[in-house]
């Protein structure tokens, strides 16, 4: 196990004074540094700064950042929700430890591709097959790993073979621990 002991702050940003959302970061006593390019490898939209010793995603509506003896996570409705996405990501952090044997790390700086790539390449036809009302909305989930490339049947089909190999050369599939 990477991360064992750990002290989670909850607070309010006070660039959002008011606005009654939470962020949470953990101080830690062990340097990650090592398992970054591992989770690069590994989640969809992450951006790895290798000499900032850092690494950027967007897990649903929240920004969440690793940095070498910290993680940080923000944009939760209340403290509960906060200190609970947290902790899920420092059990990412010790999962991926525990299967870095079978990931292949990277340590490549990536663009996030934006919403609007995505949904250039998607069928637009609001077909709703996905669960979602457009195709705008289901990019908007792709880009936070909300949806995968899979959810979308429409994209199997023969005529969007070319734009199906677009999406996926942009986009990293779902995470290789869970
Ligand atoms: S299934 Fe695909 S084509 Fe249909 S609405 Fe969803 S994203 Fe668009």
């Amino acid at each position: 196990m990477l991360i064992e002991k750990y002290d989670i702050e909850v607070f309010t940003p006070p660039c959002e004074p008011g606005a009654e959302r939470y962020a949470a970061r953990v101080r830690l006593t062990a340097d990650i540094s090592e398992i970054l390019p591992y989770l690069n490898a590994t989640l969809r939209g992450a951006v790895y700064l290798p000499t900032a010793n850092a690494l950027t995603w967007k897990k649903g509506g929240h920004n969440v950042a690793f940095h070498a003896y910290e993680i940080a996570t923000s944009n939760a409705d209340d403290r509960e929700g906060a200190e609970k996405e947290l902790k899920g990501l420092i059990d990412l952090v010790n999962r991926t430890w525990e299967h870095r044997a079978e990931i292949t790390p990277d340590i490549i700086t990536r663009q996030r591709p934006t919403s609007m790539a995505i949904f250039k390449l998607l069928p637009q036809t609001n077909c709703k097959q996905c669960g979602e009302p457009t195709c705008y909305t289901f990019a908007l989930k792709l880009t936070t790993a909300q949806k995968k490339l899979a959810d979308c049947p429409a994209l199997m089909e023969p005529k969007y073979t070319d734009q199906r190999a677009g999406l996926e050369a942009i986009i990293i599939e779902a995470p290789a621990i869970s």
